[in-house]
């Protein structure tokens, strides 16, 4: 079995029910996630658009792509019916952009809306009262061609476990929060948390999807 296989197989066997593995293989050659793939993982995150539309037609049909890094506007033509889930809508403009080209193209995007909890200021995302008063004006109602299925986020980056998880508890209170300012959303399921270094501190606080690279595939240089 190869490293990539091993680490796979290790992290998943500690993944309970209901939470899934998008491997985060930005950077990494396709030989990698090639590995990964003949491993059985089939979701993949990448954070580049161009990369990304480098390694589409270099894997398999059924290999889901996840976005997970800042899309700026004008990419967004290469990845609107490409990919599995954008999870890193960190904007209004770029929901409706989203949806626009979407509703043009005849196909419907799955989104997460991305919170921004950590105390980096270079983080993108929304606030959590911004967001949950979007919902509670009901923003989402207009949209045609998008759903969007659940938040993402990332803590700060510190070895402060306990700042780690109040970021994660903000994180998954925002989604509550939420629910109960629009109780008729549907399929808002989603809250995309954890890292190769926090992932299981993100579960035990409510994630249901974790994103994990260096701790599948190596560091990226
Ligand atoms: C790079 C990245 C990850 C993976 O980080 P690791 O520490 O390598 O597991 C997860 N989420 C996002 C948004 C990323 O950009």
């Amino acid at each position: 079995m190869t490293d990539i296989a091993k680490q796979l197989r290790q992290i998943k066997s500690t993944l309970p029910a209901g939470v899934e593995l998008v491997a985060v293989s930005k950077f990494h050659p396709v030989e990698a996630l090639r590995e990964a793939y003949d491993a059985g993982q089939r979701i993949f995150g990448e954070s580049r658009v161009q990369e990304l539309t480098e390694k589409i037609p270099a894997m398999p049909a059924d290999t889901q792509w996840h976005f997970i890094g800042h899309l700026q506007t004008n990419k967004l033509k290469y990845i609107i019916g490409q990919v599995a889930l954008i999870e890193s809508v960190d904007s209004v403009r770029l929901l409706e952009m989203i949806d626009d080209l979407s509703a043009k193209r005849g196909v419907v995007t799955r989104v997460l809306m991305q919170v921004h909890v950590a105390q980096e200021t270079t983080k993108f995302g929304f606030l959590p009262d911004e967001l949950v008063d979007w919902f509670a004006s009901r923003g989402f109602e207009s949209l045609k061609a998008t759903h969007i299925c659940g938040l993402m986020g990332m803590a700060s980056n510190t070895d402060d476990t306990e700042r780690i998880e109040a970021d994660f508890r903000m994180i998954a209170d925002t989604r509550r929060r939420i629910l109960d300012a629009a109780p008729d959303l549907r399929g808002f399921d989603t809250l995309s948390m954890g890292m190769s270094d926090d992932y299981e501190l993100a579960i035990a606080a409510g994630s249901t999807l974790v994103r994990v690279g260096t701790a599948i595939f190596g560091s990226r240089y």
